[in-house]
């Protein structure tokens, strides 16, 4: 069975998978503050992007591995089928995704 570990810190959540998950949520904890959570497949689904949004560079995004490189060009927003919503800064072929928000 899957099972994911995901790093709730405020309004932002992030979800790690695979063999280094729980370490990963951990050290994002860690320098975030905030409480990690195990969870398996049944408890919830993986975020998904299911709308995109293209906007202007707006700036970084709050990002767990932020990318310079993936500034300037343009910031998609991406809505999963729940509502949560998070940024992606592209350009060429970088990226800098941000973490997923629940609106509450
Ligand atoms: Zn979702």
């Amino acid at each position: 069975m899957k099972v994911y570990w995901t790093a709730f810190y405020g309004r932002s959540e992030y979800t790690f998978q695979g063999r280094n998950a729980k370490r990963d949520a951990h050290r994002l904890v860690k320098r975030f503050g905030g409480r990690v959570v195990r969870e398996g497949p049944a408890i919830k689904h993986l975020h998904k992007p299911k709308t995109f949004v293209s906007r202007c560079f707006s700036g970084p995004v709050d990002s767990y591995r932020p990318n310079p490189r993936a500034h300037g060009w343009t910031t998609v927003e991406q809505t999963c089928r729940c509502g949560s919503t998070r940024l992606v800064n592209v350009n060429q072929q970088q990226k800098e995704l941000g973490h997923w928000q629940t609106e509450s």
